[in-house]
């Protein structure tokens, strides 16, 4: 179906102008200068014609058939003109013209009158609000959209729901000279959603890379599911705006408030494999790489340079981008020593010094090629002018294709001069990706390289542990909400935890001091007294929290003291627990999250948690890869080991317990928010020792 849009046969522009500067004349003027290949009807009740072609005075009069429609009227006519392309037989619209969702609730009521045509015609709707697309290819040339950069065909395809954002990386590919192979932006989405465009480009053979520009999905399943589709067959590299620091809000939850604003995107683009970008300009730069180069098999990057501070340069930001620079076989140094300078540097890097020329760069490129520990190729190349640069340029272009691996040039010179220019085509028409600067190019290899771990990932499927009791869970979920609770008692939280054989401490509730005391005997002393009580976030905060406690009257003298201070919290009620010192402090929670289900939290917990932040998230359900993907992402990771003497912690036993949250989340999603924190994690065991649950 979305050929019809992205391979018009026809283009009707219904709002055809003769005015120079409005979009109804621009639209034309573009499919005119672009060169489009098919049909152009400009519909227009006065005008004889638009731009010298025949004008209609309306849809009914056109003669050929029209896939695609402009529509740049008044908002109050697009219901009537929907109406009328759903009669000629108009596959799609295009609706350039504003004034619906975006502008409240009269526009939202109009855009669902049109929908509402549309749907009953089988017309497919792109926008309104829009900017339209492209298709480039040489045999159609579409330019259905009302910019100004005429790109160049190529491989990469571009989506911005941002018709701004979408222009400006159009123009950033151009202006890097990359081709582009279509192009859409789709404004308010009404219909035709991004999902959709991508498994369209899925399909489309001339499609190597897409550039996705977002901010925020209104069906994120919808996205995530596709995305998983789609990132599998092609990458795909996207951009989220809107990462908003989160605010210093006083969240009643800690994952709630830890989590931000909108990090649903950010997260959905890790799970699928997309590879996510926190500036444009880095996106276009990678782009030009992938629009050439083959994925490497691995992060081992060979290195050739003429000059040698550059290469410092980017060897630090390549291994900051998770390249290894591997020391080289003795096979290829001895291959190095026969063919270059004799002032060469036979090592990783390979310094070919300054004066070398064409034979050098390639019989460097050679050895790389054949080097069976390197899987990737990173060249300086200053534009020595003492050297011939167009021979350096066409030997590292010839050498490099005959290579199965990527090739990337920080290519050095002054582009005013003519001569470096013809150097710079060379590699250009070469499909060798180059950027003017060390760190440029080194960022763009390392792009290729993070998506070559993306690709051979597998986070495999969640795990579903035996023995859980989902039922008796769920009961006490019920129980709450028949009640009117939405914060669980700690022993309706416990209760819960224990059900998915989640480690908790050794607890009991007490309504009064002396049951306090009498379940320290029955638990066995050292115990800990907390308050219990809804109403109290943050227990230790107020006193509400005696640990070490080393005998029933040191637990009862404890009750009362907390009774006398905190009794203004209605009828307070305790929970003994048993003492577990000396344990790392974790935390592990989850929230609801719009239309996606729960995300996971992990990280260092305890009493400080809101001044570290040093969390991290997953979207539910989390596989056994994911988990340890989180323990590893925490800043503090090696704390988890142990340092200093201070034993590590049981890092299966805390995956594990990730997972089971992660399965007590799928069976219960009337929860909001759940904090375990802390957990204490030992180095042969975890446990809970505190959890709040809200539904
Ligand atoms: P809150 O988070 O409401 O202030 P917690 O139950 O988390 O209360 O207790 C606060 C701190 O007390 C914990 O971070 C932990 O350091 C310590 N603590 C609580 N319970 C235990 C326990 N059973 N064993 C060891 N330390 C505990
Ligand atoms: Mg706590």
């Amino acid at each position: 179906m979305l050929d019809a849009l992205f391979r018009p046969r026809g283009v009707a522009i219904i709002g055809a102008s003769t005015k120079e500067l409005s979009i109804g004349n621009v639209i034309i003027r573009n499919l005119q200068t672009y060169g489009y290949k098919g049909n152009i009807y400009p519909i227009n009740p006065t005008a004889p014609d638009v731009r010298g072609i025949k004008a209609y005075k309306s849809l009914g009069e056109v003669p050929g058939e029209i896939d695609v429609a402009h529509i740049i009227i008044p908002a109050k006519l697009v219901p009537q003109a929907i109406e009328e392309c759903g009669k000629k037989g108009v596959k799609a619209v295009i609706i350039n013209s504003a004034g619906f969702s975006e502008m409240g609730e009269e526009g939202a009521r109009l855009q669902e009158a049109f929908l509402a045509n549309a749907k009953r015609h089988g017309v497919r709707v792109f926008g309104p609000n829009c900017q339209g697309i492209i298709n480039t290819d040489p045999s159609l040339k579409a330019y259905c959209n009302f910019t100004f950069t005429y790109p160049e065909p190529g491989s990469v395809s571009v989506v911005a729901l941002s018709g701004g954002v979408g222009a400006l990386i159009m123009q950033a590919l151009f202006d890097e000279g990359i081709g582009m192979r279509m192009y859409a932006s789709n404004g308010n989405a009404c219909d035709l959603s991004i999902p959709e465009i991508l498994r369209y480009w899925a399909d489309d053979p001339g499609c190597k890379a897409i550039l996705l520009y977002t901010e925020g999905f209104s069906d994120p399943m919808e996205f995530l599911e596709t995305a998983r589709e789609v990132a599998a067959r092609k990458p795909v590299l996207a951009m989220k705006a809107g990462r908003t620091e989160q605010g210093a809000k006083a969240a009643s939850s800690h994952t709630g408030s830890l989590a931000g604003v909108d990090i649903a995107t950010e997260l959905i683009f890790g799970k699928t494999g997309i590879l996510s970008f926190q500036d444009e300009e880095d996106m276009v730069r990678a782009a030009k790489a992938f629009a050439t180069q083959p994925v490497p098999a691995g992060n081992r990057v060979g290195i050739i340079t003429n000059t040698g501070g550059p290469a410092v340069i980017a060897t630090d930001v390549l291994v900051a981008a998770g390249l290894e620079v591997p020391k080289l076989s003795d096979a290829s140094i001895s291959r190095l020593k026969a063919t270059q300078l004799p002032q060469a540097a036979l090592e990783n890097p390979i310094d070919v010094v300054a004066t070398a020329g064409g034979d050098q760069f390639r019989a460097a490129v050679e050895v790389l090629l054949e080097e069976e520990g390197v899987d990737s190729i990173f060249i300086n190349f200053v534009t020595a002018p003492f050297t011939d640069t167009h021979e350096v340029a066409r030997q590292i272009v010839e050498a490099s294709r005959k290579g199965k691996k990527p090739v990337v040039c920080n290519f050095m010179t002054d582009l005013t001069q003519e001569r470096y220019r013809i150097t710079m085509e060379i590699l250009k028409d070469g499909g060798i990706p180059f950027y003017a600067t060390p760190t440029a190019a080194a960022r763009a290899l390392g792009a290729l390289a993070r998506y070559g771990r993306l690709r051979r990932r597998d986070i495999g499927r969640p795990e579903t542990f035996a023995g859980a009791d989902a039922a008796r869970a769920r009961s006490v979920v019920l129980s709450a909400r028949e009640t009117g609770r939405s914060v669980l008692s700690a022993a309706d939280v416990y209760t819960i935890l224990e059900s998915y054989g989640i480690p908790v401490a050794r607890w009991k509730a007490a309504g009064t001091p002396d049951e306090a005391a009498a379940a320290a005997e029955a638990i066995g002393c050292p115990v800990v007294l907390k308050v219990d009580s809804e109403a109290i976030d943050h227990k230790s905060d107020m006193g509400g929290v005696a640990v070490d406690l080393k005998d029933p009257a040191a637990v009862r003298s404890a009750a009362e003291g907390m009774r006398r201070r905190l009794g203004s919290h209605g009828d307070l009620k305790f929970l003994v627990q048993k003492f577990h010192p000396g344990g790392r402090e974790l935390i592990v929670g989850a929230s609801a999250e719009r239309g996606l289900g729960h995300l996971v939290m992990f990280g260092l917990g305890g009493i400080h948690v809101e001044v570290l932040k040093d969390v991290v998230f997953k979207i539910a359900p989390v596989t056994r890869v994911e988990a340890c993907e989180m323990l590893d992402s925490i800043r503090a990771k090696t704390l988890l080991d142990g340092v200093r003497g201070q034993k590590g912690v049981d890092k299966d036993k805390v995956v594990e317990l990730i997972q089971r949250i992660s399965q007590l989340l799928a069976d219960l999603p009337e929860i909001r928010e759940m904090d375990l924190n802390p957990v204490m994690a030992f180095e042969d065991s975890v446990v809970a020792v505190d959890g709040r649950i809200r539904i």
